[in-house]
């Protein structure tokens, strides 16, 4: 997928709450880099929402989906004042029912054995096999990728 902004983000979870939980999500979403593991971060102080952006770059459209529903599960129990938390009967219950995801997804970038960056736009790919760059540019702006790392095989 490529790489959203902060404000499709924004929309896209607004929608995600509206379609599947029908209640409005009225706080901020945001992409925060720090985000390594986990796909996202409710934050219950100021309501706010965290996304992985590795994961929203990597993963196909539908798995970031499911880690959005994940997010907003915790954020409508919490505004409703219903126990909001992993262990809980009531988190379970709802995430089972709007299809959130239940653990954040291996990325590529975790396992892959290459990692190539594009040179103009700085977008991140991960791959199994090599790339030949001579022939082959970065897919969001055609700029050249470049080898930043290399795996040793495993095993
Ligand atoms: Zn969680
Ligand atoms: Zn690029």
């Amino acid at each position: 997928m490529y790489l959203m902004t902060n404000q499709e983000l924004q929309a896209l979870v607004e929608k995600v709450s509206l379609r599947d939980f029908h209640r409005p999500f009225l706080h901020r979403a945001q992409f925060n880099s720090r985000l390594l593991t986990t796909g996202g971060r409710y934050h219950l102080n100021d309501h706010h929402l965290d996304f992985n952006p590795h994961m929203a770059a990597e993963l196909p459209l539908e798995e970031f989906v499911g880690i959005i529903k994940h997010e907003l599960c915790h954020y409508h129990l919490a505004m409703q004042h219903l126990p909001y938390q992993h262990r809980t009967h009531e988190f379970k219950q709802l995430l089972l029912r709007v299809g959130g995801s239940r653990y954040a997804p291996r990325l590529a970038s975790q396992t892959a054995r290459y990692h190539y960056q594009c040179t103009r736009c700085h977008l991140d790919y991960y791959r199994q096999r090599q790339i030949n760059v001579r022939r082959y540019g970065c897919g969001h702006c055609h700029g050249k990728l470049t080898l930043i790392a290399e795996e040793k095989a495993r095993g």
